[in-house]
């Protein structure tokens, strides 16, 4: 193991409040989830349970390993699925259930995994937006037997793409070695388009240019000249992409080592952000997440439902406030042939409603007065 991986890995045990020996590291957080779930001896038949309000990327990781989601509606507060209705989609073939701290936010944790510690169910936490952050006295992923974490652009901290399991079940990391034998290496392309994106982020990317640089990415995307976070074939069908089981470089190690020290005040800020938006939205009568729900929490983005999304987003781009669109649909961001992911989405009206309806607000802000002054605008709008 080099010496910067033993670095990460003890930095990344610290937040975590755990041992470095306990994370993996993974090319992607989709990875780290389906390394999991091999380890967890997943497979043909199997059904694992998760949220009607996700990323495709978490279903596709079931489904490359043969097995069957099975989704789970939300509740309207906390964006997660309620523990009763996870309880009433068990079956004889559950081997899995997926908890997801949706935005930041977690609930139900405690009584899902006790629950699913008697009927010999494994549990994971999707944290891929809750790094950093608690659920109760515990940081987010040392509940379930396992968790995993994203370090992609828009998640906690950044390494360009990269994902970290954690690994709580005692006898689970002998497992995760073995499977991780097949991991390969990340090709010098791969590597070179990473430092590229790097320099465009860190030296391009700033206040002034972001909205120019966003009409040049979307130029860009509609004539098929850039890669998002998810490769086409990701989106479109049910196929695991060539080259998906893959490593972190030493490249991204070198980034998460330098952003992670700066994770605690973003932290800070994004939370203080939060309160300030539920002060805000409390105040006007509109739908805001309540301060019991957020003590610790994270707050990656600070969701918000809207009469008409398309308004929202075209003030948005007027007083240049960066919204977010999680999720745009139960399984963001397909828009169709959902019956490819055994999704029905008349089934999960909550979650149908919210990716009709939901807005991002961003928490980590300096200037708040722009972003109200923003939400001043478009007050009947929101619900
Ligand atoms: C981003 C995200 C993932 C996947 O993380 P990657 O590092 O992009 O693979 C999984 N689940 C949720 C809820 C996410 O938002």
């Amino acid at each position: 193991m080099s010496n910067i991986e033993t670095t990460y890995k003890k930095d990344i045990a610290a937040c975590l409040d755990t041992d470095a020996n306990r994370i993996f590291l993974y090319w992607k957080g989709r990875v780290a989830l389906y390394a999991l779930l091999k380890t967890m001896g997943v497979g043909k038949d199997d059904e694992v349970i998760l949220p009607a309000f996700t990323c495709v990327v978490v279903a596709n990781a079931i489904i490359y390993l043969g097995a069957k989601p099975i989704y789970v509606d939300i509740d309207l507060q906390t964006y997660n699925a309620r523990f009763e209705n996870i309880k009433k989609a068990v079956t004889p073939k559950t081997k899995v259930i997926i908890c997801q701290n949706t935005f930041g936010l977690s609930s139900d944790i405690d009584k899902i995994t006790t629950f699913a510690k008697e009927q010999n169910i494994f549990t994971i936490e999707d944290c891929t937006h809750g790094f950093g952050g608690y659920y109760n006295q515990k940081p987010n992923g040392t509940y379930c037997d396992a968790a995993f974490y994203s370090t992609q652009w828009n998640k906690p901290f950044s390494t360009g793409t990269g994902g970290v399991a954690l690994v709580n079940n005692d006898n689970l990391p002998e497992i995760l070695q073995i499977v991780n034998q097949e991991l390969i290496n990340p090709s010098l392309k791969q590597k070179i388009s990473l430092k590229f994106l790097y320099f465009v982020r860190e030296k391009l990317l700033n206040e002034h240019t972001y909205w120019l640089l966003v009409k040049l990415y979307r130029f860009l995307s509609r004539h098929n000249l850039v890669l998002g976070s998810s490769s086409g074939e990701e989106i479109n069908s049910i196929e695991m992409p060539p080259n998906y089981f893959m490593k972190l470089s030493d490249i991204q190690i070198k980034k998460g080592i330098k952003n992670l020290r700066s994770l605690p005040e973003t932290l800070v800020a994004r939370k203080e952000n939060a309160h300030i938006y539920t002060e805000y939205l409390m105040n006007r009568n509109k739908n805001y997440v309540p301060f019991s729900l957020f003590e610790n929490h994270s707050f990656l983005k600070y969701p918000l439902l809207v009469k008409n999304k398309e308004e929202v987003f075209r003030v948005a781009e007027k007083h240049q406030i960066a919204l977010g669109e999680w999720f745009c649909s139960p399984i963001h961001p397909v828009q169709k042939d959902f019956e490819l992911w055994k999704l029905d989405t008349v089934l999960y009206p909550n979650a149908d409603y919210a990716s009709k309806h939901i807005v991002n607000l961003p928490t980590e802000i300096k200037d708040m007065n722009k972003v109200l002054n923003f939400l001043d605008k478009i007050e009947q709008n929101v619900l």
